[in-house]
């Protein structure tokens, strides 16, 4: 898949709106609110997905005369989720402006085939696709795939983080390494973080999209509702505008390539000695490596086990303490000698099976 870059505007890109849209007035107000704090893209559920039945599933298509006014009112554009051919058409003949595919449809590939064919022919919609609630990269990149294949230009990518079992802080585990995998096949998609599903509680919602930002996402979709508490969906997550506007406040911005020329020399001057120092660093483990072979032949020749209890533990407990005095965090320096020790007893099993 080839992506292009179509994005040319301000990053991040902030997109913020309710869960829901519930009434015209919640809508309204909301999006007053927000377009006040500068936002210019307003994300709103016409149609919820819910976990169980009987919850608010969306006011469906009784949405969109309020989206209208909202726009007629306010110059900002909307996002909705589509979940099926029949959401697409009707987000179409309302004049939507962004459309996105939720992390329970990217997980079906019949659902996304048959959004990608009512969005055949339609060039100038972007499309943004939610990570599958399961955390398998290929899903994700096939509905991006399918999505691409029905001719949809401006394609990209929303990190909602992923379900689990586990008991954790986040509603959804963010597992960052999954977006930054996607990042770095497809280096132009558009890459957006959605810190209010993975939180699922307002409190974290900064530190997910700090790190985010720390990561060079392009961009964040938030949810924000002018009386989060009394929202019909999703209330523990959701920001007022005037909090979101102290979030957007407190965020530090990274940017990808640095102002000028002589910052960036300084910066590759200190990445040429970090490459030296690697250097260095694999030469002392290749030294330390031949040493295990020897201790390897050793050991076999007076026909004693490769693993040794003792002499483990007393690496565990003295290499850590060496570390400190080095100013390494023990932990880190714990996670090296494991794996140090693992690839020693695979070597030396080698040995011994010669
Ligand atoms: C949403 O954005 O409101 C939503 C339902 O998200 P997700 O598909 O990530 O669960
Ligand atoms: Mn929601």
């Amino acid at each position: 898949m080839e992506i292009k870059n179509w994005y040319n505007d301000k990053k991040p890109w902030i997109i913020a709106g309710p869960c829901s849209a519930e009434t015209e007035e919640q809508l309204m107000d909301t999006v007053g609110e927000l377009y006040a704090q500068g936002i210019q893209t307003i994300r709103a559920g016409v149609w919820k997905p819910r976990t169980r039945p009987n919850s608010f599933e969306g006011v469906g298509k009784a949405a969109f005369p309020w989206i209208k006014a909202a726009k007629e009112k306010f110059p900002v554009k909307f996002a909705i989720e589509v979940a099926s051919a029949h959401h697409v058409e009707l987000a179409l003949e309302n004049n939507i402006d962004y459309l996105w595919i939720g992390a329970r449809t990217t997980v079906n590939p019949f659902n996304v085939q048959e959004i990608a064919d009512a969005l055949k022919g339609v060039k100038d919609i972007p499309v943004f696709v939610k990570n599958p609630v399961n955390p398998d990269l290929n899903l994700w990149i096939g509905a991006l795939e399918r999505i691409q294949q029905a001719g949809v230009e401006q394609l990209g990518a929303i990190h909602r983080g992923f379900s689990t079992y586990q008991e954790s802080v986040y509603r959804n585990i963010p597992l960052w390494q999954i977006p930054i995998d996607l990042k770095s096949r497809f280096p132009e998609l558009l890459l957006i973080n959605d810190p209010s599903h993975i939180a699922g509680k307002h409190d974290l919602l900064f530190e997910i999209a700090q790190k985010a930002m720390n990561l060079q996402f392009d961009g964040l979709i938030i949810e924000s509702h002018i009386d989060p508490k009394n929202a019909w969906s999703d209330a523990a997550q959701q920001l007022t505008p005037n909090a979101l506007k102290e979030l957007l406040k407190k965020l530090e911005y990274r940017t990808a390539t640095l102002p000028n020329e002589a910052f960036q020399n300084e910066l590759e001057k200190i990445r040429d000695a970090i490459d030296e120092t690697d250097k260095e660093l694999l030469e002392v483990i290749a030294r330390r490596f031949e040493l295990v072979r020897k201790v390897g032949a050793y050991k076999k020749e007076k026909n004693v086990a490769i693993f040794q209890l003792e002499r483990w533990q007393k690496i565990l407990e003295n290499r850590p303490e060496w570390g400190t005095a080095l100013k390494l965090a023990p932990p880190f320096v714990k996670e090296i000698y494991q794996s140090i020790h693992d690839e020693s007893i695979r070597l030396q099993t080698d040995i011994y099976n010669k």
